[in-house]
């Protein structure tokens, strides 16, 4: 393969200039290893793109690190930041439905209502949201009334330096905008790492970055593998945090590999085992219709899916009877590109055997299957795996699937909902719906999750904190909140008593 760009049409007929090679210092970049990445809908490679090793990560922290330094990055004041970050805002808007076609090839999942309806809008939306910030991140002044008469400090949020991001296959252009926005929002250059098993889209922020008009070097894309580029950035001395999203246990050793090298700044958003709580005051078919997205959304292919249902026993056999009817009536497994689709194909051969193990390990160990099936290739489809009269010590009740399976059980008492709610290592986020709202508030605050959804579930808001308690996680994405975990508070203590000369 000789070529930076290809051309690939897209079932939607568009016709798309595909970026291949690694983006570095503001270059496309070619290297000795290429790695296909493979179509979930027909089994048969897109095309091949170059694949970075240790050397691209070296060569793009270094770049980074220069940006990092240079008068054309660092002079910018937060208003110039946030003028190029508007930009790159307005060229994602204006580029989404190409972007939103690679995206749902490359992943699979449905064009139309999801990749271009909510993923890009939440991405260009991403962009716009910090560009506003990038003025408004200002510390902190603690005057002499406060320290005493001679003393003043001032606290002000300096940029953490070169910076590395590390993003799954579920969300893959948004994942990256929540991370590369407020990066550059503070001042930090960045250096990421698409998934290798869809690396497409990513590489349209070297387009993006280039268009905006982002000085060289503040924004690298690397595609590649986890063993050797994710765990090459992970020990990097010069690259000053490490924000992933990924599995828990990726995450596990991206934590020990940062506090071995250099002590570098880790946030970690992984994975879950969402419980979703419905009480017999609830409204029914609103529960039902929450239940729906709340697991079926991107093909269950989502880290916050609610896949523990627990419903009440008075209106347990009401709710399995209209949670069935609505998935059979509405979720529609076909190819993503057909407006219709709302269960694309699995992600991968991978994720299709994963999903398989467990819809087995589900039978076997004497869970009700009320729905689903695997359809014949090519491609990895299914219709919605719907488990009911599970138990707790159920491996699909305890263990995270990440695809369409839902486990269902039923409960007596509002304590006993809690605790086998919270009886998980996870804790990223949690739905219930009641329409007592004294009792909705108390479970909420009972619920050991990053995220409740009272009457609701799922919703993503770019301005409200994103991530996950206990083993989900370490730190927020989104919101005010991620500005502070790409900068470090600096105080400068003042002695007032120094006399003029
Ligand atoms: P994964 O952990 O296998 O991979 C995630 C990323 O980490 C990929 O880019 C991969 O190449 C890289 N990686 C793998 N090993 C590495 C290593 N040793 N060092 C550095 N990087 C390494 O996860 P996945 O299968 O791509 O995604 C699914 C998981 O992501 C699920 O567990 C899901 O819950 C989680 N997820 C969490 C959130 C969240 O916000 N909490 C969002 C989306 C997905």
């Amino acid at each position: 393969m000789s070529d930076l760009f290809t051309t690939i049409t897209t079932p939607n007929g568009k016709s798309l200039e595909q970026p291949l090679g690694l983006f570095i210092n503001n270059e496309w970049v070619k290297t000795a290893e290429v790695f296909e990445t493979i179509n979930p809908s027909t089994e048969k490679p897109i095309c091949s793109v170059y694949r970075a090793g240790a050397a691209e990560v070296d060569k793009a922290v270094e770049a980074a690190n220069a940006a990092f330094k240079s008068p054309e990055w660092s002079n910018l004041t937060g208003s110039e930041r946030g003028d190029l970050l508007y930009k790159m805002s307005q060229i994602i808007k204006r580029d989404a439905e190409a972007i939103a076609s690679i995206e749902s090839l490359d992943n699979g999942k449905p064009y139309a209502n999801e990749c271009l309806a909510a993923d890009l809008v939440e991405s260009y939306e991403v962009f716009k949201y910090y560009a506003g910030w990038s003025d408004k991140h200002t510390g902190q002044l603690i005057g002499s009334q406060v320290l005493g008469k001679n003393k003043i400090c001032y606290v002000e949020p300096v940029p953490l330096g070169a910076v590395g991001g590390i993003v799954p296959w579920n969300f893959p252009f948004m994942m990256m905008a929540w991370k590369i926005a407020p990066a550059l929002a503070t001042g930090c250059t960045v250096v990421m790492k698409s998934s290798e098993i869809t690396p497409l889209s990513a590489l349209w922020y070297g387009k993006v970055a280039l268009e905006a008009g982002l000085p060289k070097g503040v924004l690298n894309i690397l595609s590649g593998f986890g063993a050797d580029v994710g765990s090459a950035m992970v020990s990097h001395p010069k690259l000053a945090k490490i924000a992933f999203t990924g599995s828990t246990f990726t995450g596990q050793k991206i934590m020990e590999g940062a506090a071995k090298s250099n002590l570098k700044k880790v946030t970690l958003e992984c994975g879950g085992k969402s419980p979703f709580i419905v009480f017999d005051d609830s409204d029914l078919d609103l529960a039902i219709e929450w239940a729906y997205w709340g697991i079926w959304y991107n093909k269950g292919e989502v880290c916050t899916s609610t896949s523990r249902f627990f419903i009440q026993e008075a209106i347990y056999d009401k709710f399995l009877e209209g949670f069935v009817k609505l998935t059979n009536e509405r979720a529609v497994t076909t190819n993503p590109f057909d407006d219709k689709c709302t269960i694309g194909p699995l992600v991968s051969k991978l994720q299709y055997e994963k999903v398989s193990k467990y819809v087995a390990k589900g039978k076997e160990e004497g869970a009700k299957l009320l729905s689903g099936e695997f359809l014949d290739g090519p491609g990895y489809f299914c219709k919605p795996f719907i488990f009911a009269d599970c138990t707790d010590e159920m491996a699909i009740m305890k263990e995270e699937i990440f695809g369409p399976v839902v486990s269902i059980t039923k409960f007596k008492t509002v304590e006993e909902a809690i605790e086998r709610a919270n009886s998980t290592t996870y804790g990223l986020a949690a739905a219930l719906f009641s329409n007592n709202i004294t009792k909705a508030h108390s479970v909420a605050s009972k619920l050991e999750a990053g995220m409740v959804f009272i009457n609701s579930n799922g919703d993503s808001d770019i301005h409200v904190p994103f991530g996950g308690s206990k083993m989900s996680g370490i730190g927020r994405e989104l919101g005010s909140y991620a500005l502070d975990l790409f900068t470090e508070n600096k105080a400068v203590h003042v002695n007032m008593t120094v006399p003029f000369k």
